[in-house]
This record gives structure tokens, sequence and C-alpha cells, in this order.
């Protein structure tokens, strides 16, 4: 099984990243392009738990978060959000500045904008841009 591809129009984007619970399950179906496995006891099924980004073993509870070791560990910024942040930067040829983003997103704080797109861009360097997959794949440290 391949990852899940990353939408090419802004339509079928749009459809498919609705809700904070869709980004979350393409972000599980890109950790375990092959089905889930427990790093714990080797189960193949969990039970998902969007809301708090986590997969669950069905077998011994182990819980495994869905973001862990990439840029969108532990942030506070809705998945949504982040998506259509990556969205705008692999679809903007001429590059987007964070001004635009934190006007087309509707971001509070300019700050915000800025450091989504900073760590968007450092986590693309080396990465496949036709898939999200590789966008949120690489460790920030
Ligand atoms: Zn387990």
């Amino acid at each position: 099984m391949s990852r899940p591809d990353f939408p090419r129009t802004l339509v079928e984007f749009q459809r498919r990243f609705a809700t904070e619970a869709a980004c979350e399950a393409y972000l599980a179906a890109s950790r375990w392009p092959d089905g889930f496995h427990c790093p714990h006891c080797g189960h193949p099924e969990a039970y998902a738990l969007p809301a708090r980004r986590l997969r669950q073993c069905r077998a011994c509870r182990y819980q495994v978060s869905t973001t862990a070791g990439t840029v969108l560990h532990r942030t506070r910024t809705p998945l949504t959000t982040w998506f259509w942040a990556a969205y705008l930067m692999i679809t903007n040829k001429r590059g987007l500045s964070a001004l635009t983003l934190q006007r087309q997103l509707g971001i509070g704080r300019y700050e915000t904008a800025w450091m989504l797109l900073h760590k968007l861009r450092r986590a693309t360097v080396n990465a496949n841009r036709t898939r999200l997959a590789g966008v949120i794949e690489v460790d920030e440290t």
C-alpha cells in the first residue's frame, strides 16, 4: 500500500480536509501506510482518538501519537490551518509570504503565520512536493 496522495485541486482539498478528524486520519494513513502496528506489542488494530491525535492499541492499550516526529507535533494551531498552509505553499510557485498566508487563512497573529511557513519550508526542502506526507514527516529538531 502506498501513501495517500495529496489533492491537486482546491475543491478536492476542501472536501477532503474539511475537519480536524479528516486531517488527523490522513496523518495516520501517512504514518502507517501498511496499516497500524503497535510499537509495543505488534498488534495490528487500534482505536482512533482523533481529538487527542492518538491511536490506542486494542490489545495492550499503548498510545501512539499520529504527529510525533513531525512539524505538527504538539501544535496548538488547528490541523486544518496547517493543511491549508501546506496546500498554499505547495501550489504557490512564486513563493508564499507570511502576510499572504495570515490574510488568506484568517490567522490572528502574524508570528503564527510566519512560524507555520518557516516550519513547512524547512520540512519540504527535500520532500516530494506533491504529497503532504513529505511535509509532515520531517523531524523538527
Ligand atoms: Zn499493543
